[in-house]
């Protein structure tokens, strides 16, 4: 029997560490230096925070997603989900364990399909963590759907000129670099005429039109960039990967990225689930507390059912993605991981914000940044409707249709063969009664 749901006790050592340092040291800089992950570090913030990326090296526990070809721990996406889902609690642990988004992702694509130069230049200071990076692909008139993608590369001479507008492109304020994804070839279809290339952000022609917040946020101090591309001129070494293989690239990068935001859901739903348990057992009214109540008892056994299911459902996925180490083959659960993930994290969230009454919907606690996170969840790396479209589609390629009016599973027929099976056993019956 190989299945096995404890953590081996020696990796649970680390994470208990992990859990403390991040609870002690790391949270307090979410308050402290709120919104300013994704800025370079400088000055105090670089004090405050070097020492605790230091501690993290020397643990053994920074940028553990890389394998070991490339220098790191190598420890697979089991081993991860369970350090992520710790560091799902805080915005600025992932910068501090370095196994942040977008950068994960981007590092991905560029260890498996970037050139010794590219490599050089782009990927190892991006481990190291000394600089960021920037996914360009949306466009304002077509997200979804990136057939539909107008922004181009053209060649001339040895260089390609970029020409578009991209939307929402996250950090491309303080990235060093862009990965963009452009038409390079109109005549063939998108999933063949598409291709990515890396592009310093400080290259003539890339204008940062806007920088765009979430709800809540100030006007203008968003961190997710409308980005006009006005002849970009980058030279052939630009192109990330061959040309024409921009989709395959993309998938390769949003299979990981899309559990990586899963295992710290999880933690970020733990955490909204612990103040509604401590909430709870903490209030009284109407002659006792609300943990007494059968309504909010309701909340706390929804909200622990979900957790423990989405939490399974991501270790499993996890395990399969070390097993196959193949993205394709794990498709369908990581497209369903990613359908549940803004549910969970929402209804928990709600629930946790209502136990808390009128508090819980200031800015003096943490729930409705919470139910905005489950909301973008349901729109960053894809729309929840086209994963489930995924998961579907995946799900029915196992399923085969009947010629037959009849379900396979039409009672009377089957209860016919069934009778027709046991016939000597039915006289019997009938013959005792
Ligand atoms: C916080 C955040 C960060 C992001 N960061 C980045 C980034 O760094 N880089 C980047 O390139 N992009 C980024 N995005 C963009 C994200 O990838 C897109 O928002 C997403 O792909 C959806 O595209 P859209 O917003 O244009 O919506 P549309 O494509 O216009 O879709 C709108 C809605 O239509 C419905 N819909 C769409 N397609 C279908 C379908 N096939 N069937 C049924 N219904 C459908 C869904 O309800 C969907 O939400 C980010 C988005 C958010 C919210």
């Amino acid at each position: 029997m190989a299945w096995d749901f404890e953590t081996d006790p020696e990796y649970q050592k680390v994470l208990d560490w992990a859990d403390e340092f991040v609870r002690e040291e790391v949270e307090p800089l979410d308050l402290a230096f709120p919104h300013q992950q994704f800025v370079p570090l400088e000055g105090k913030r670089r004090d405050a925070v070097d020492p605790l990326k230091e501690e993290v090296r020397r643990r053994g526990l920074w940028a553990t997603h890389i394998g070991p070809e490339l220098g790191g721990q190598g420890y697979g996406q089991l081993k991860l989900a369970l350090l992520n889902e710790i560091l799902g609690r805080s915005q600025w642990a992932p910068i501090v364990f370095g196994c942040q988004a977008p950068d994960t992702g981007n590092a991905e694509i560029i260890a498996h399909y970037g050139t010794d130069e590219q490599r050089q230049r782009y990927l190892m200071p991006l481990l190291n963590g000394e600089l960021f990076s920037c996914y360009s692909m949306t466009e304002p008139h077509a997200g979804a759907d990136p057939t539909l993608f107008t922004t181009s590369a053209v060649r001339d001479g040895d260089d390609w000129v970029i020409n578009g507008q991209k939307f929402f492109s996250s950090n491309a304020s303080t990235a060093s670099f862009l990965i963009v994804m452009v038409v390079t070839n109109p005549e063939v279809s998108a999933y063949q005429g598409m291709s990515m290339f890396l592009v310093p952000t400080d290259t003539p022609g890339v204008k940062i039109v806007r920088n765009i917040g979430l709800y809540g946020e100030p006007e203008g101090q968003g961190s997710h960039a409308l980005i006009h591309y006005d002849n970009v001129r980058v030279p052939a070494e630009a192109l990330l990967g061959g040309e024409g293989q921009a989709f395959v690239i993309a998938q390769t990068r949003l299979g990981g990225g899309r559990i990586h935001h899963a295992m710290r859901t999880i933690g970020m739903s733990q955490r909204a689930l612990d103040m509604m348990c401590e909430r709870a057992l903490s209030r009284e009214t109407q002659g006792s507390r609300l943990s007494d109540k059968q309504f909010v008892q309701g909340y706390i056994a929804d909200s622990y059912a979900q957790l423990l299911q989405f939490r399974l459902m991501v270790l499993y996925t996890a395990w399969e993605i070390d097993k196959y180490n193949d993205y394709k083959k794990v498709r369908k659960d990581i497209a369903a991981v990613k359908v549940a993930m803004p549910t969970v994290l929402h209804d928990i969230a709600w629930r946790a914000m209502q136990v808390h009454g009128a508090l819980g919907v200031t800015n003096e606690m943490p729930f409705l940044g919470m139910v905005t996170g489950a909301a973008v969840m349901g729109l960053a790396d894809g729309p929840t409707e086209v994963h489930k479209m995924t998961v579907a589609k995946q799900v029915l390629r196992d399923y085969q249709p009947t010629d037959d009016m009849w379900p396979t599973e039409w009672e009377p027929r089957k209860r016919e063969a069934a009778r027709a099976k046991y016939a000597d056993y039915l006289e019997n019956e009938v013959g005792n009664l």
